[in-house]
């Protein structure tokens, strides 16, 4: 069954007649939104994996749910594989359309619908960006809690595709947690209301199985999101340490004590010093790793547990505490961990930023297991990431113009997250499989899960055409990336430090 959903991308399609694709998709939208031409495609040829690089047949750019479908039928109707994209942000290449495809992107469903301050939900088109949401509940006193990095840009249709995750989830949960009902349509033309405005809803939890399936099963057409009140009392502070290990103990410690804050995340040397030199956020440029925490609630609740952080920090070795005095030095603070990703250009042409969450407590031994690992493939890795969740994102640097380099980064990264699921962790913390992550699924999960999860596929799918050759390999792939199910005790890395 596996075959059908992991077609070799290039030219699995090219049977698809593209000019009766293009004279089908005239009837349904205007010129001005439906693109056909190469240099009017280019903006729309990669996501944030921007490695990898196809045009697809045609971008398409629905205004309602009703396009959507219609859209959908004359894929189905030609056999023509469909990519939704919501802002193109995705860093595993969820989005990256292959030829003969339809690009269906969902930019123009960008409306809030609307929003109930007593229910403390909003209903919102999936192309709305992430920040967005809380911009418009904050005259309620509302925010919506998932904070991606590029919460700017992306938008929560994408999130719910890769249930992203951000700095305030260590807290408030996953994008999964926050939402409370979907509208979708599937290529079969089937509108699916999944979920319920209640706190639960009957049957089984199609939320959770929606949320994080990357564009395979549905097109996401609305989502009613769960809104929660500003604290009253917000306060951060930043951890200084002498050596990253320390640092990493310090976060395995602080949820050990039975502390959640609201945000913990760490940077190593490379990602500071990049980030202070980039955001000038008063980070101490000689520190070896920083924590940020940030703590809220109650007025006086936030400061007594950043109190209690700081303790727990000063145990484990933290050479500096400084808490910010006020608003101002806590988003500066925060502008500097924001900045650390494209802080990276500073340091080297090209990043290739890794997602994998390992158990808590493993993180010093895998800290340093990556710094080993990036002197055997002798390229840097900065660290900067969610601590708190375990969800570790190495940015590996590199030059796409050196000879040999970007495949170099790709070893090291498949290599890193193979590590990660041999301490006990995932291959994904938030940005998806995509087709990035697709051989490492290989080693995650059994013949006998992946048959699984592409029966799910299947069942919302059958003919396979939304979002074909991503998150769920073949077993045939798995077969020649020579690389299945490594059993959790048995040791793929034997050469690296043991634990
Ligand atoms: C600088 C930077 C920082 C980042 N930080 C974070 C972070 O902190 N946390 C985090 O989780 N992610 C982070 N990301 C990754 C990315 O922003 C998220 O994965 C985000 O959720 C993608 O949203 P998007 O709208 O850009 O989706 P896209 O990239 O357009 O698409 C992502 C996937 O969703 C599918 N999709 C999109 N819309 C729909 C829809 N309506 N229905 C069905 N499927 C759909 C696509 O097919 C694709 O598989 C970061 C990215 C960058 C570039």
């Amino acid at each position: 069954m596996l075959d059908r959903f992991d077609p070799k991308l290039d030219g699995a399609f090219d049977a698809v007649d593209r000019e009766a694709l293009l004279r089908r998709l005239r009837r349904i939208l205007p010129a001005e939104r439906l693109i056909a031409s190469t240099e009017g495609m280019r903006p729309y040829e990669s996501d944030g994996l921007a490695a990898y690089r196809s045009l697809p047949a045609a971008v398409a750019l629905p205004a309602d749910a009703g396009e959507v479908a219609a859209v959908l039928k004359v894929c189905r109707d030609l056999g023509a594989p469909v990519v939704a994209r919501g802002a193109g942000t995705g860093l595993s290449g969820g989005a990256l359309p292959f030829p003969g495809s339809v690009l269906l992107a969902l930019g123009k469903l960008n409306r809030i619908l609307s929003i109930d301050p007593d229910a403390r939900t909003a209903r919102v088109q999936p192309g709305v960006r992430n920040l967005a949401i809380s911009e418009a509940v904050k005259p309620y006193g509302l925010f919506y809690a998932p904070d991606p990095s590029s919460q700017l840009a992306c938008s929560i249709g994408g999130n719910v595709a890769e249930n992203a995750g951000g700095v305030h989830c260590l807290k408030y949960g996953l994008t999964v947690h926050n939402v409370l009902k979907l509208h979708a349509v599937t290529l079969e033309g089937e509108r699916l209301t999944i979920g319920s405005e209640g706190p639960d809803a009957p049957g089984f939890d199609l939320i959770a199985l929606m949320t994080g399936s990357e564009g395979l099963l549905a097109v996401v057409t609305e989502i009613t999101v769960r809104l929660l009140p500003i604290p009253s009392d917000v306060q951060a502070m930043l951890a200084a340490f002498p050596d990253a290990g320390c640092a990493a103990q310090a976060v395995a410690d602080i949820i050990a004590a039975g502390i959640t804050p609201a945000g913990l995340e760490m940077m190593d040397a490379l990602a500071l010093k990049a980030a202070e030199s980039y955001a000038h956020a008063g980070y101490p440029p000689d520190a070896d790793a920083i924590l940020i925490c940030e703590c809220d609630g109650a007025a006086g609740d936030a400061e007594a547990e950043l109190a209690d952080v700081a303790e727990v920090c000063r145990a484990a070795g933290a050479t500096l505490i400084r808490h910010a005095k006020d608003q101002a030095e806590r988003a500066r603070l925060w502008a500097g961990r924001k900045a650390a990703f494209p802080a990276m250009g500073r340091l080297a042409p090209d990043y290739y930023c890794i997602d994998g969450t390992i158990p808590r407590r493993r993180l010093p031994e895998v800290l340093a297991a990556i710094a080993a690992m990036s002197r055997e493939h002798g390229l840097a890795v900065a660290n900067v990431f969610h601590a708190g969740d375990g969800n570790l994102h190495p940015l590996i640097l590199y030059d796409a113009q050196a000879d040999g380099q970007l495949a170099r980064a790709e070893e090291l990264g498949g290599a890193i997250l193979e590590l990660c699921v041999e301490v006990g962790g995932t291959i994904t913390g938030e940005h998806g499989v995509g087709r990035e992550k697709i051989n490492q699924m290989c080693v995650q999960f059994t013949p006998a899960e992946l048959e699984t999860f592409a029966a799910i596929k299947a069942a919302f799918d059958p003919a396979g055409l939304l979002n074909p050759g991503k998150a769920v390999p073949t077993l045939a792939r798995c077969a020649e990336f020579g690389a299945m199910h490594v059993h959790h005790g048995e040791t793929a890395f034997p050469d690296l430090p043991r634990f």
